[in-house]
């Protein structure tokens, strides 16, 4: 039978007003398995009124009522782990295993996170001595907000963005990616359970631009937090902008993943194996750009190549699948693209680079991790963003020549830096120009800690307080006493 996806709005389950639908593929054999939504202005204009109505009860309910809620869905979550990393295998065609082990543990914390968080989200005052006068902020929710996330993290990027927004007492308008739907859709299920007032959160599913364009265009939502590519970005931002709309954008990145050969090796080589071929390479913050230092280039080159040669292409429900299928035939023929045009663009490869067929998956989108050696950090390997199980390697001499590399690119979402070097941490940190730096590590997330791009990889920063202040308009009282 058909897996149908419905929009989930006040609290209901609704087919779409115009009765479209989009076919919903599962990536691992290829196969339609379901369709959802094809969602027009009228369904984003349902979501607006459902929160408009529910947004005075909730703005007013007790920071006590909305954590607790928040933490009864992470615990949901939790309990439904199988099934909801089931559904990121499926329409992802990421391994069971990694959904198990991170999306889904970490859609529990982001919820319980912001549970613990809007409990401790306080305020500033100010005296103005001399003045007898006494300033204090408050912050308040903005009302009705629009959360549009990708299909590489599909919940886990999804409830990154829902959990604040609510914590801080906005009504929510949300929309999955169209490729990986039904995490979201179970989402809505787990809020009810959990006693979500019907409204505070509404989901739609459809085509970004039709029903996410609808979000970003909608005079009522207030605010828009979206992650996805830079075009889209930053065609968001030409709609939202002239609205005076607060915009948060997590977008692309190209990142320099810089390793010294005073480095732990070990670590590093088991690591960097990770940065670049995790979620099949689809994470925005993987180290698709690998500099290492000239000494141990061809050692490191070596090894890399043998580590990489271990990992397992397979059917992401087999449990000792280590790269799954990439998310579609789209994305697979565009990273194909690169690979077969490598040469041309003075690249060599090193591993792989080739589809592979699984056996019973025929109609899969499978590739080799793929590893080129590149001359120029200005050809187009290194320049775009390829979002695919591919890394390029570049020796580096001297550490002035790898920050300019590492910063001669459009974006400046992260990088890692590998050294034991202090001195060398601190001069090469200061310089590079990236929102996130990870040395000696890579992935390793505190969720009090602010996220967020630079340059062409986005602007403002989630995480931590930093998602409450941009959920809530900051408002100065000043009395004189
Ligand atoms: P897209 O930009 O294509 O889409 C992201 C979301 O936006 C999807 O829900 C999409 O819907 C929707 N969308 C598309 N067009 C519009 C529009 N005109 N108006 C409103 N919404 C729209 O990105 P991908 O889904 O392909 O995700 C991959 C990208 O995301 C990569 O560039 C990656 O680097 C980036 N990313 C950034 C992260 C960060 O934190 N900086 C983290 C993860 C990914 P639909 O799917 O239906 O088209």
């Amino acid at each position: 039978m058909k897996q149908i996806i419905k929009n989930y709005i006040g609290g209901e389950f609704v087919n779409p007003t115009n009765d479209e639908w989009i076919d919903n593929l599962n990536p691992s054999n290829g196969e339609v398995y379901g369709k959802i939504p094809n969602s027009s202005v009228k369904d984003i204009q349902m979501a607006v009124d459902a929160a408009k109505k529910a947004f005075p009860i909730w703005s007013n309910s007790t920071l006590n009522k909305r954590s607790e809620i928040l933490a009864k869905i992470a615990r949901l979550i939790q309990e439904k782990q199988q099934e909801l990393a089931t559904a990121e295998a499926k329409d992802n065609g990421k391994p069971l295993a990694l959904a198990k082990k991170i999306d889904i543990p970490r859609a529990s914390s982001n919820f319980q996170f912001f549970a613990n968080a809007i409990t401790q989200f306080s305020s500033d005052s100010h005296e103005s001595v001399g003045y007898d006068a006494f300033n204090f902020t408050v912050r308040e929710p903005l009302g009705i907000v629009g959360c549009i996330s990708p299909w590489n993290l599909p919940l886990y990027l999804f409830t990154w963005k829902i959990a604040p927004a609510i914590a801080a007492g906005n009504c929510v308008v949300a929309k999955p990616s169209e490729i990986t739907p039904l995490s979201a859709f179970l989402l809505g299920e787990i809020c009810n359970q959990a006693g979500l007032p019907k409204g505070v959160l509404n989901i739609v599913h459809g085509k970004g631009s039709s029903a996410g364009e609808a979000i970003v265009k909608h005079p009522e939502i207030k605010a828009i937090s979206f992650t996805g590519g830079t075009i889209t970005g930053s065609h968001i931002a030409k709609i939202a902008s002239p609205m005076f709309k607060k915009l948060s954008l997590e977008l692309g990145g190209k990142n320099p993943n810089i390793i010294f050969s005073d480095c732990n090796y070990e670590d590093m080589l088991i690591t960097t194996v990770r940065s670049s071929f995790a979620n099949q390479g689809q994470i925005c913050l993987c180290g698709s750009r690998i500099f290492v230092e000239e000494g141990i280039y061809e050692k490191f080159k070596k090894d890399f190549i043998a580590e990489v040669g271990k990992l397992k292409v397979g059917n992401p429900f087999d449990e000792s699948t280590d790269i799954g299928a990439l998310v579609s035939k789209k994305h697979l023929e565009k990273v194909k693209s690169y690979i077969d045009a490598s040469e041309d663009y003075g690249g060599k490869i090193l591993y792989g680079g080739e589809k592979v067929n699984i056996e019973g998956c025929e109609k899969g989108y499978y590739l080799q991790p793929t590893v080129i050696e590149v001359k120029d950090n200005q050809c187009r390997l290194n320049q775009e963003e390829i979002f695919g199980p591919i890394v390029t390697l570049m020796p580096f001499k001297k550490e002035k020549e790898v920050i300019e590399m590492a910063n001669g690119v459009k974006y400046g979402l992260s990088a890692t830096l590998w050294t034991n070097n202090l001195n060398r941490t601190m001069r090469v940190s200061k310089c590079l120009e990236v929102g996130v730096l990870w040395v000696n590590t890579w992935l390793l997330r505190d969720l009090r800690t602010p996220f967020g791009g630079m340059k062409a990889s986005g602007i403002g920063r989630e995480g931590g307080f930093e998602a409450l202040r941009f959920f809530t308009e900051l408002k100065n009282i000043c009395i004189k006493y």
